[in-house]
């Protein structure tokens, strides 16, 4: 088998399932018609930072340790960037998201770094200093009030807001088709991770930000939405700050966000695959939640919504449709990445079912502004086996059936004595590997209980 000329990895941050599975399909015809696509893949972690890590890497949240609480990506865990680079390809990335930079040393083993709202043209010059002007420390004390590290150290960089502002994915697989090029020019492979933050929050249903509502009172009504679902203000009050029909209308908005990016994918995808032997992997990091099982935005969960991701794809040789409905990690991408380039790797895969490749998904808790309430002070870790989904959650299990487009039957409580693994009656290698990961899951999680920030 020949290895791939480039290899690369488009992710659309935050991209639920079910905003790309509706109304018949995703509707991104080249990728449907010549790549493989998952019906049924689940993320390793509910932000971008573990599940990123993840994709990197191939491990879980608790074995690459890279979680809400340490938020640091550590230099001696192995990357998928290095791993490729040893085998000649460029590691580079072109990141609209500041989180898979070097803030969290996501960037460590990538020889070039792209920030889409360095090189990105404004759209209009009201809007640039406009940003510029939200984003001097005073301001910005004032309206963003999440007093986060977080959040400071990514609007250090000033210019990032423009990513909030506008759609950049244009301007994005430019800039990753001329480096591309380039070093292909070279005699040079590339690895080109791609971030597009436009079915991020605050979801861009038009070239510039634009609000769902016409009227003025429906327009700040929209900002106050919008404020508590960053704020994630439900974490610290059991107000309702949200009602159900604002996060339906901010689902709404990340379909539509969907639709405006889909064809720049497509025709990137086209461009860079059909007559070519490049290896390109799409997918989205993790999915958001608007109140399913009581969650919103994309910290701390471990639910369909946050978890369940689209994810194709498309080979530099078997250039034909197919469709895989096996439960499956996309974290695996990182191991079939390894092998289709002729690199070793050990572990699961994700072009076949094997007994150790099914979704474990995983959620630390997050700390907000030391007021998340106790009730929100757990870790979990939840898998899927066949149509059923587990969760132990602050020591105990619960159960729920998988849901079905996009309704998510909550977690219930199972007997006291109930234990999955050993009530599923398991295939031996499964099992094992399931032991394995909730045995080291709960000794990390004991270790790191305690260090919300
Ligand atoms: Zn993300």
């Amino acid at each position: 088998m020949a290895k791939p000329r480039n290899v690369i990895l488009i992710v659309a941050d935050s991209l639920r399932y079910d905003a790309v599975y509706r109304d018949g399909g995703p509707g991104i015809p080249y990728l449907e018609n010549n790549g493989t696509q998952f019906t049924n893949a689940r993320s390793a972690a509910c932000w971008t930072l573990p599940a990123t890590t993840s994709m990197f890497t191939g491990m879980m949240p608790h074995e690459h340790g890279t979680t809400s609480q340490s938020r640091w990506f550590r230099d001696d865990v192995p990357s998928l960037a290095a791993k490729l680079k040893r085998s000649n390809y460029k590691p580079i990335m072109v990141t609209a998201n500041s989180v898979t930079t070097d803030i969290f040393n996501v960037s460590k083993d990538f020889d070039e770094v792209h920030k889409t709202w360095q090189f990105t043209p404004t759209k209009h010059k009201w809007l640039l200093q406009t940003v510029l002007a939200l984003n001097r420390p005073r301001v910005r004390k004032m309206i963003l009030k999440p007093k986060d590290q977080f959040f400071d150290k990514a609007s250090e960089d000033l210019r990032q807001g423009i990513i909030w502002a506008q759609k950049t994915s244009h301007d994005s697989f430019a800039k990753a088709k001329q480096l591309i090029e380039e070093n292909n020019a070279k005699g040079q492979g590339a690895f080109v991770f791609i971030n597009l933050m436009e079915t991020h929050y605050p979801y861009h249903i038009a070239d510039t930000f634009t609000m769902m509502n016409k009227s003025l009172l429906g327009k700040i009504h929209e900002w106050q939405v919008l404020f508590h679902f960053l704020s994630q203000s439900f974490l610290k009050k059991d107000n309702s700050f949200i009602k159900q029909p604002d996060l339906d209308l901010l689902r709404k908005k990340q379909q539509l966000a969907w639709k405006l990016i889909r064809d720049d994918i497509n025709n990137f995808c086209r461009e860079m695959h059909e007559d070519k032997d490049n290896l390109i992997v799409f997918c989205s990091d993790h999915g958001d939640n608007f109140g399913d099982q009581g969650w919103q935005y994309h910290f701390s969960n471990v639910t369909d919504g946050g978890n369940k991701v689209p994810l194709f794809w498309l080979d530099h040789e078997n250039k034909k449709a197919e469709t895989k409905t096996y439960n499956v990690s996309s974290r695996f991408m990182h191991h079939e990445i390894l092998n289709s380039c002729g690199l070793d790797n050990e572990g699961g895969t994700l072009l076949r079912e094997s007994e150790n490749n099914l979704p474990v998904m995983q959620s630390y808790w997050y700390n907000n502004e030391e007021q998340t309430m106790d009730k929100y002070k757990y870790n979990q870790l939840a898998f899927i086996e066949g149509d059923k989904r587990f969760v132990k959650r602050a020591g105990n299990w619960m159960f729920a059936p998988v849901g079905n487009n996009g309704s998510e039957p909550t977690f219930e409580f199972v007997d006291k004595n109930f234990n999955p693994l050993e009530e599923l009656n398991l295939q031996g290698e499964r099992k094992k590997y399931l032991e394995k990961s909730l045995k080291d899951f709960s000794s990390f999680s004991d270790k790191i209980m305690n260090k919300g920030k």
